[in-house]
């Protein structure tokens, strides 16, 4: 990986807004590296979790929108977990996320039509309905039979269906993605 440069391009106004909307403090990582050292995904990441909190602290708002790490969290906690300054690191790869969708800076198109199709399904049905999740990432993002050949597996195994369960009150679900909605517009 080359040397960064963490020193110029500093946005002062991002790092306000990312400890706001997470509701953590960036400034207590003191570069321990605990995050790192347990993170299951760090081998795929273009910038380690501890880096990612280190661009964070210097401002590098560009470098960061257009990472990968932020799409290829997993958002299993275990960075969150393992923190000295229990700063909820989880949170904060989300809150990256979140900010990265909102600005159109998303760079991994496939993880964010993933978890659209997923959200989608959740909304819907209350619950996940994985055979319509599966259709629905098959089809926008072109990969049309990724995974085909597990189908007939699960199946068998009767581990997914081809007709959805909802969920009694999945109304108050969709409410939830709702009240989301409305919020995420107020930041916009
Ligand atoms: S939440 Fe993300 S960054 Fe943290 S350990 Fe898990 S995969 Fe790594
Ligand atoms: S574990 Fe906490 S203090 Fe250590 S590098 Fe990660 S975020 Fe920083």
């Amino acid at each position: 990986m080359d040397a960064l440069n963490l020193s110029t391009g500093i946005d002062w106004k991002f790092i306000d807004q990312v400890a706001e909307e997470s509701g953590q403090t960036p400034s207590l990582c003191y570069q321990c590296g605990n995050c790192t050292a347990g993170c299951p995904y760090t081998q795929y990441f273009d910038y380690p979790v501890s880096m990612v909190m280190r661009l964070l602290q210097t401002g590098q708002k560009d470098t960061l929108l257009s990472s990968k790490a932020i799409w290829l969290c997993a958002t299993c906690e275990t960075c969150t977990t393992r923190c000295p300054c229990e700063i909820d690191v989880a949170k904060i790869m989300d809150t990256l996320r979140i900010i990265a969708r909102r600005e159109n800076k998303v760079s991994e198109k496939d993880v964010k039509l993933f978890y659209d199709s997923f959200l989608e399904s959740m909304k819907q049905h209350g619950r996940l309905f994985e055979m319509g999740t599966l259709m629905s990432y098959n089809l926008k993002s072109g990969h049309f039979l990724a995974d085909a050949e597990l189908g007939p597996k699960v199946m068998q195994k009767g581990k997914i269906s081809f007709f959805p369960k909802n969920i009694k009150g999945r109304d108050k679900v969709a409410k939830i993605f709702t009240r989301f909605q409305e919020k995420a517009k107020k930041h916009g």
